[in-house]
């Protein structure tokens, strides 16, 4: 199986293959970049098809991170790890504890957090025998309501873009999604007066959010087509594509999703729709940006981490307005941004 020749490997720094057969653990950990700081990203747990589709995930998302935590101003570089195996069978203390011995092998050239799968819980016993890990219990916690802030103030930033007004109330915003992110999300919209949509595989979520907010469900796959101002993709990566973009009511996209587009020319398909599109590691930064505020020598301080989270809504303008000027989609101009601040960074 080629790395080094692989169509998503971008010149990552190390990608380190881990295995501890007594205990069960296969983990990939790569790291993309260290130019701006150690890289940091969370580790995924996932039940993987096949080894090539875990290689694929972490070479992305790593990548990823390092554009991520650039725009969102970080001193951090770009890492990611994936743990692979079934997350209702394969956890245990011994499993997190075996991770977290291989993370400290690199030596603080990556720091890992929480992802899909992975709880504060977890990263407590990873935090046993390392202390390459945040998102600490007692610290910046779980990222999830973070994540949610900056998504909320995501999609005010795209209204005021779109619509000439950050006001949500009485606007209509299909959820697909109730998770750690989704649900908070829904919590900031229904407190604004926006109406919600909303669809996820788990019954329990949804019976929640109808009976918190007054949201109206639909099936998984009639999110896309709701009458909506903003389509908030809060579940699964790709589900911006051929299929799904031409059904799309919404004159917006924003949602809290990784890896939203399916291939990069659907940033272009959605601009030619005239749909706006909040690219998805800026307006779902607020986690990471949490996370960041804890590995700072002067320590979590939850006041300034919001401020700096509230700061998506204006990097998002930004974003918005070189995309109208340079007539480029908001995708593109989102990778450029980061390139220009990594390409100026220092080591
Ligand atoms: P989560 O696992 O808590 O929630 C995901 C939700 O999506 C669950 O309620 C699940 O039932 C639902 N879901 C799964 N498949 C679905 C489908 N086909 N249709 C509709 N709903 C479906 O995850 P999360 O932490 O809320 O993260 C959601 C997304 O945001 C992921 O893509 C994640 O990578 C991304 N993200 C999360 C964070 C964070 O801080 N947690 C930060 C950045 C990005």
């Amino acid at each position: 199986m080629a790395v080094f020749n692989h169509p998503e490997f971008d010149h990552h720094e190390q990608v380190v293959f881990c295995s501890d057969q007594e205990i069960g653990l296969r983990a990939i950990i790569a790291v993309h970049s260290t130019r701006l700081g150690p890289a940091v990203g969370g580790c995924r747990l996932w039940d993987y098809a096949t080894d090539e589709a875990a290689i694929v995930d972490v070479l992305r998302l790593s990548r990823g991170m390092t554009y991520k935590n650039a725009v969102a101003g970080l001193p951090l570089g770009g890492g990611k790890s994936v743990i692979i195996g079934n997350a209702k069978t394969i956890k245990s203390e011994q499993l997190f504890r075996a991770f977290g011995r291989m993370l400290h092998r690199l030596g603080g050239s990556y720091y890992s957090a929480e992802d899909v799968n992975i709880t504060t819980g977890d990263i407590m016993q990873v935090y046993k025998e390392t202390p390459y890990v945040a998102g600490l219990e007692g610290k910046s916690g779980n990222p999830g309501p973070f994540t949610a802030l900056g998504t909320y103030k995501g999609i005010k930033a795209a209204a005021k873009h779109q619509f000439g007004s950050d006001d949500l109330a009485g606007k209509v915003v299909a959820v697909q999604g109730l998770g750690s992110v989704g649900f908070y999300l829904c919590e900031h919209l229904h407190k604004e007066g926006a109406q919600l949509i909303v669809t996820d595989i788990n019954p329990d979520a949804i019976a929640r959010a109808e009976a918190q907010f007054g949201a109206t469900a639909v099936g998984l796959d009639d999110i896309y087509a709701a009458k909506a101002d903003v389509y908030a993709p809060c579940a699964l990566g790709a589900t911006l594509n051929d299929i799904t973009i031409p059904q799309l009511q919404a004159k917006i996209v924003a949602g809290c999703a990784n890896n939203q587009l399916q291939q990069a020319r659907h940033g272009n398909m959605l601009r030619e729709r005239g749909i706006l599109y909040a690219p998805d590691y800026v307006i779902n930064a607020g986690g990471i940006i949490n996370v960041a505020c804890e590995m700072r020598p002067q320590g979590y301080n939850a006041e300034e981490s919001t401020a700096k989270v509230n700061e998506i809504y204006s990097t998002l303008l930004d974003i918005f307005a070189r995309a109208d000027a340079e007539q480029r989609p908001t995708s593109e101009v989102a990778d450029l941004m980061a390139q220009e601040i990594i390409a100026r960074g220092k080591k």
